[in-house]
């Protein structure tokens, strides 16, 4: 088409407004997966189930034992903006779910085969929404929901094309998982690859972990999660650590915690020696989201300055419990940046609990570099 030509301006179709918003949330199958999990945690579930074909790319499906949703949500889940997560700004402001967007559902129906089934408690049945066709059926299942993900991008062929290797992107799902099961040790995760079992991570036998119901107050919320850290016992955290990282991180880590400002940092740091070429290892939580930010990767860089030469990169493992309200989670589409209403605070808590955890091996490594 010339450029020159006139062209009168037209409003796009839906399925194509969805398509192109699509972009920003789904970009591979291991953003589907991140997304899926996000809304089963969100539902209450205790136990996730992942199963892939070709590294996700022809086939995802997550079983959840959430809450599931009833005929009417079930219908509009897969409907652009429609959230059951929040209601006003006021409520964007104190936000504890993992979703609040709406779009996850509507940005992979518009993308692939997209099928829900859902049963909440009091539903006799279980429910199947195809979301192309938009219809529904009775079905059978527990309490709970399962989302299928069926030949993703297969409409657009343009971005099916980005998509690299089968093992590759499974790569990517798989640490999709991690992330989550290291951010909930209190629930059990099961990944499975072409029919075989790839991880399991378990949870203990737990009271489900609460999650605000609409209206409670963030105050209150964060309250309870402080008590639901105290209550998941030091171990239990240590062990879906040890599960996802590895006996050798275990081994070559020391527990951080530290409190200071209202920041509450938990996690484990690996020590100096036990340091990377990559900083592929470095996982951080932010009121239970894994986000990749700036302030805090700053602040860990500066703990670790002295000790680690070169380009090496520590291996840690961090939990920040902060207000809500000092968060702004809606940075991103994929809400994997957020945003400090006081980095300083952060910046100092971060810094202050990675020196005082890898202080005693700071000292092993100056003395033997003065050798
Ligand atoms: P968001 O998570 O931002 O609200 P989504 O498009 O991911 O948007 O989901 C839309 C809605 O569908 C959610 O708000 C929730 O009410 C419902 N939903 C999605 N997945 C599940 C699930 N696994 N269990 C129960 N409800 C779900
Ligand atoms: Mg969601």
């Amino acid at each position: 088409i010339p450029t020159t030509a006139y062209r009168p301006i037209q409003a796009l179709p839906d399925t194509l407004i969805s398509q192109i918003a699509a972009g920003e949330v789904v970009e591979r199958p291991a953003s589907v997966v991140r997304e899926l999990l996000d809304n089963a945690l969100d539902a209450g579930a205790s136990q996730l189930q992942l199963r892939l074909l070709a590294g996700g790319i022809r086939h995802i499906v997550i079983e959840d034992d959430g809450r599931g949703m009833p005929a009417e949500d079930l219908a509009l889940s897969i409907h652009r903006h429609a959230t059951s997560k929040i209601r006003s700004l006021d409520d964007l402001e104190s936000v504890m779910t993992m979703g609040f967007r709406g779009e996850a559902l509507a940005a992979i129906g518009s993308v692939s085969e997209l099928r829900i089934t859902s049963r909440t408690a009091d539903s006799a049945n279980a429910m199947m929404l195809d979301a192309s066709s938009g219809e529904m059926e009775p079905a059978a299942r527990s309490v709970g929901t399962t989302v299928e993900v069926k030949e993703l991008f297969f409409s657009t062929p343009a971005r099916r094309k980005f998509l690299k290797s089968e093992t590759t992107e499974l790569g990517h799902c798989i640490e999709a998982v991690r992330r989550h099961a290291l951010a909930r040790p209190d629930v059990d995760f099961a990944v499975w690859h072409g029919g075989k079992l790839q991880y399991q991570w378990r949870g203990p036998e737990l009271s489900r972990a609460q999650e605000p119901d609409h209206g409670v107050d963030a105050a209150g919320f964060f309250e309870g999660l402080t008590e639901t850290f105290k209550e998941v016992e030091r171990a239990q955290w240590d062990r879906r650590i040890a599960d996802v990282m590895g006996a050798e991180f275990m081994e070559y880590s020391v527990p951080v915690d530290h409190q200071e400002a209202g920041v509450h940092v938990y996690g484990r740091a690996g020590m100096p020696t036990h340091s990377r070429n990559r900083a592929d290892q470095q996982y951080c939580f932010v009121n239970g989201r894994y986000v990749r930010e700036k302030t805090i990767a700053h602040a860990a860089r500066s703990a670790y300055e002295d000790v680690l030469h070169g380009h090496r990169q520590p291996v840690y493992v961090l939990y920040v419990e902060i207000d809500p309200h000092q968060v702004d989670v809606n940075v991103h589409p994929t809400k994997i940046e957020v945003r400090f209403r006081d980095g300083r605070l952060v910046h100092s808590a971060v810094r202050h609990a990675l020196e005082k955890a890898i202080a005693p091996s700071r000292a092993t490594t100056a003395s033997a570099a003065d050798v």
